[in-house]
């Protein structure tokens, strides 16, 4: 049961971040945990995750070569 922190984004999608380690994922060779993740936070971002950032600034870009208004 490790520690987790959320960050939830506008754009509806959700990340985790691992904060620590449980006992039985820091003892196994992989850190693999078989418990449930703890959400400890849960960060509400007022924008869209990376990856959506980087698709919205792709597709301007892609709009801007094309040199339409
Ligand atoms: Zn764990
Ligand atoms: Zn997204």
């Amino acid at each position: 049961m490790c520690d987790w922190e959320e960050f939830q984004f506008v754009c509806g999608h959700n990340s985790s971040r691992l904060l620590s380690y449980c006992h039985f994922a820091r003892t196994d060779p992989y850190h693999q945990c078989f418990g449930v993740k703890v959400i400890k936070h849960t960060w509400v971002q007022n924008v869209a995750c990376q990856p959506c950032i980087d698709a919205t600034r792709a597709a301007a870009m892609k709009r801007a070569a094309r040199g339409g208004r």
